[in-house]
């Protein structure tokens, strides 16, 4: 699932639907960049500043999923004796 362009999704507001804005936007696309707003982050995959800032989703199209995060797996159950 796509996440929303965050700087489509900000300027909506000022028109009356944010599906007519993306339509008149067809021709020339947001960057993954802005797409991912402002308070987005870096891609691990990419390198660039594409995950969108509310669903850390890649707005340049990686793929991060739930078996690719980067945070390690804490709290392991200790090694049971033999
Ligand atoms: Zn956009
Ligand atoms: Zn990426």
């Amino acid at each position: 699932m796509m996440s929303s362009c965050e700087k489509c999704w900000q300027e909506s507001r000022f028109v009356d639907s944010y599906h007519e804005l993306l339509e008149s936007r067809k021709d020339s696309p947001c960057t993954p960049e802005e797409q991912a707003g402002p308070n987005a982050s870096e891609c691990p995959k990419c390198k660039r500043m594409t995950l969108h800032q509310h669903t850390r989703e890649c707005m340049n199209g990686c793929r991060i999923g739930e078996n690719e995060r980067s945070d390690r797996q804490a709290g392991k159950e200790g090694v049971k004796h033999g």
